[in-house]
């Protein structure tokens, strides 16, 4: 049983891992197992160059990044587990005892996080009747989210990034990742408002 599991390596999930990942040290996350499913081949990085996001460098891949990201939240941050090259494909149950269904098998999950982009060609069984017409992109793109309120879909099933609705900058999706993250860390610690953050003193 996982305490929770992200379904998207792209920005917003890997963002959300690496927030998860490093509150090991924390009383109320020592003990919680993380998973993040690391398909990445309909990711937005794929195609993309960025010369305007904050803290990378100009000039860089998309592509590049995808490989580096998760490579950071292994060597970091070793027991969150990615399971790449498995596609979700049905959500089911109820909060605390989620069981997800992927082209290869089945997992258990307490929590699930979204994060899987704003194609109009998410098709995840159980996820449906969230679907929504994106409130944030023109028409005309034909862009999808989730209904959810400060990224809670219901119960259990929080999104991220511009699946959640926000505008799709690199940053933003990273942001929306990291703040379901501590919306978790909170959630874990009961209650009690939490962040992590790592310092030189
Ligand atoms: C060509 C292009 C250029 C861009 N240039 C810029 C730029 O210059 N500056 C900027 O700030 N932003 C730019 N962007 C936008 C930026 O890349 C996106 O806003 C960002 O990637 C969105 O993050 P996300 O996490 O929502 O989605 P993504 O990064 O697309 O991640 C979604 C992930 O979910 C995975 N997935 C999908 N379905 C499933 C499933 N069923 N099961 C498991 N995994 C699944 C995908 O493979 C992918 O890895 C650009 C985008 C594109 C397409």
């Amino acid at each position: 049983m996982f305490d929770v599991l992200i379904i998207g390596g792209g920005v917003a999930g890997i963002s959300c891992a690496l927030v998860l990942g490093s509150a090991r040290n924390k009383h109320f996350a020592s003990d919680k197992k993380i998973g993040i499913f690391t398909h990445q081949k309909s990711s937005n990085l794929q195609e993309a160059l960025f010369n305007n996001a904050y803290g990378i460098p100009a000039g860089t891949l998309g592509s590049t990044l995808l490989l580096e990201s998760t490579k950071q939240l292994s060597e970091q941050y070793p027991h969150v587990l990615q399971l790449d090259n498995e596609k979700v494909l049905r959500i089911e149950g109820i909060a605390g005892n989620f069981r997800l269904t992927t082209n290869k098998t089945s997992y258990n999950t307490k929590t699930i996080v979204v994060a899987t982009n704003s194609s109009v060609t998410f098709n995840i069984e159980g996820l449906m009747h969230f679907v929504i017409p994106h409130k944030k992109a023109v028409p005309e793109k034909n862009r999808i989210q989730l209904e959810n309120i400060d990224h809670l879909v219901t119960n259990g099933i929080y999104v991220a990034g511009t699946l959640s609705g926000c505008r799709s900058q690199l940053a933003i999706a990273a942001g929306s990742g990291a703040a379901v993250a501590t919306d978790l860390l909170t959630l874990w610690n009961n209650g009690i408002h939490s962040q992590v953050h790592d310092s030189i003193k």
